[in-house]
């Protein structure tokens, strides 16, 4: 009775908010400590400037250029450039390249390019190459160019916000959401989908109808049951149920974009530029326009907090086995801290009982042909990365993105308790366990921008 189904039918009693809130004073600690001290999980590998948008031109402005980073703030030329959406949206630290898979080959320990920084452990962040897997459910990073990506400190550029809005911002979140337009019956060959190379967009105003149906419906449940309880209890609403025409799996797609946005606006919100005092604090105004009044949007954060617990603690027997995953190649004493920081977490993740049952998706008799579909639409939301134009949003999204199919490839593409253990690239483990990190700061977060609400904090 305990579980959350992806049905999201969810007992107050046993799978409240507050039980992940619970849940995420142990595991944040953890979590933060792995993220922050470890050089293999506070460094990405990602391709965050050689690929193109591949939906729409983005030469001509609508999103990635610099136009798209500083048309949000009314007046720009006003503020101190430090202040400015360009400036802000900028990636910091040291960048290095990744090297090239020969030079690998010949001296795997060489220098990274451009240097990551004092004291980071080059082989913990350095990646072997690697091949793409059909089970992945995002676009591996040197997909169609050469070019193996840059590393990039994820300490260094704190997700928070960067003043990108506007049209370009608009224009990708809808793209995103218009993914959610799955075909009901007759689910096109991934062919026709655009297959693993060919980027598929799915066009039309049913997609739009979509999300503005869901939002509607999910918060006209998450208020029929906070009219009928505790305002805080109710975890999952039924999200969706009373919409004709309408199936898990396209629940579940919509409820982990919507969460994964909700996550973004909330750390937005809680890292703000002041700009007339220069302070970066939490805005709690930005908190209650884009969260607060939304509680639809607070329970897709907390459904994607719920599914990485999930992911996680499938993977956790996993990570435990002596080699099966090696997190400093060449440093034994560095791989085992690192070990031991992940399984602090993976235990923590595993310390409740399983609280989201993936078993109940891609069951039905369509079931196979819908997996594809939906991990093909997946994939399609990380190309739609490569459309941000803000060079910090495009890490974060790409990271975000990652983590979320690499979530999702654990809990449909490895059955329980199957000897078979869950190939994972290094770029997939640090994109899963940085996500978790960031929806634990997000829960954290918005429970001390309840309290401020309650408090009757000033809403500037
Ligand atoms: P938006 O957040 O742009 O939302 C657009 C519309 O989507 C809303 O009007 C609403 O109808 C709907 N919507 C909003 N939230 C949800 C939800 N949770 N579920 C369902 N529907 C929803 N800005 C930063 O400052 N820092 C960042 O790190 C950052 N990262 C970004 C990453 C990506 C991938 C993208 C596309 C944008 C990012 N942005 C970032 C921009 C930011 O997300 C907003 O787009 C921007 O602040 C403008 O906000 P808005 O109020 O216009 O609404």
């Amino acid at each position: 009775a305990c579980v959350i189904s992806p049905k999201a039918i969810v007992s107050d009693a046993c799978a409240s908010y507050s039980t992940l809130e619970r849940l995420n004073r142990n595991v944040k600690p953890a979590l933060d400590d792995l993220t922050s001290t470890t050089d293999f999980f506070s460094h990405y590998r990602l391709n965050l400037f050689n690929k193109k948008c591949p939906f729409w031109d983005d030469e001509n402005g609508m999103c990635g250029n610099i136009a798209c980073a500083v048309e949000t703030l009314d007046n720009e030329e006003d503020i101190p450039e430090v202040w400015r959406a360009s400036e802000l949206g900028k990636l910091e630290g040291p960048l290095a390249k990744h090297p090239g898979r020969k030079i690998q080959k010949e001296k795997p320990m060489r220098p990274l390019q451009g240097g990551l920084g004092e004291g980071v452990g080059e082989s913990c962040v350095v990646e072997y190459d690697d091949e793409c897997d059909e089970r992945d459910y995002c676009v591996p990073d040197d997909e169609s160019t050469s070019s193996r990506g840059d590393y990039v400190s994820l300490l260094r550029n704190p997700e928070r916000f960067t003043g990108y809005a506007g049209d370009g911002a608009k224009q990708v979140w809808d793209a995103i959401y218009r993914e959610n337009c799955f075909q009901k019956s007759s689910f096109p060959s991934s062919a026709s989908l655009g297959g693993d190379d060919e980027p598929h967009q799915a066009k039309g105003p049913a997609a739009m109808d979509f999300r503005a149906v869901m939002e509607a419906a999910g918060r006209q449940h998450v208020l029929e049951q906070q009219r009928q309880s505790n305002p805080l209890t109710p975890f999952v609403a039924k999200t969706g149920l009373e919409v004709e025409d309408e199936c898990l799996e396209k629940r579940v797609f919509y409820r982990v974009i919507s969460g994964m946005h909700a996550s973004i606006s909330t750390h937005l919100c809680w890292d703000f530029l002041n700009q007339t005092t220069g302070q970066w604090q939490p805005n709690v105004a930005c908190y209650v326009s884009r969260l607060h009044e939304y509680p639809d949007r607070i329970s897709n954060l907390y459904f994607n907090y719920a599914l990485l617990t999930r992911a996680i603690a499938k993977l956790g027997p996993y990570l435990a086995e002596p080699g099966a995953y090696t997190f400093c190649t060449g440093d034994p004493a560095e791989d085992a801290a690192t070990r031991a920081k992940v399984l602090a977490v993976a235990e923590q993740a595993s310390s409740v009982p399983q609280i989201f049952d993936e078993n109940l998706m891609f069951k039905n008799g369509e079931g196979p042909s819908l997996k594809e579909d939906f991990r093909n639409r997946f994939r399609n939301v990380s190309r739609l990365m490569d459309c941000v134009g803000c060079d910090k949003c495009r890490l974060w999204g790409k990271l975000q993105t990652a983590g979320y199919g690499a979530a999702l490839k654990v809990l449909f593409e490895f059955d329980n308790g199957s000897p078979e253990i869950p190939v994972l690239k290094r770029t997939e483990l640090v994109a899963l366990f940085n996500t978790y990190a960031r929806l634990a700061s997000s829960l954290e977060a918005i429970q001390k921008f309840r309290a401020m609400v309650e408090e009757g904090e000033e809403v500037v």
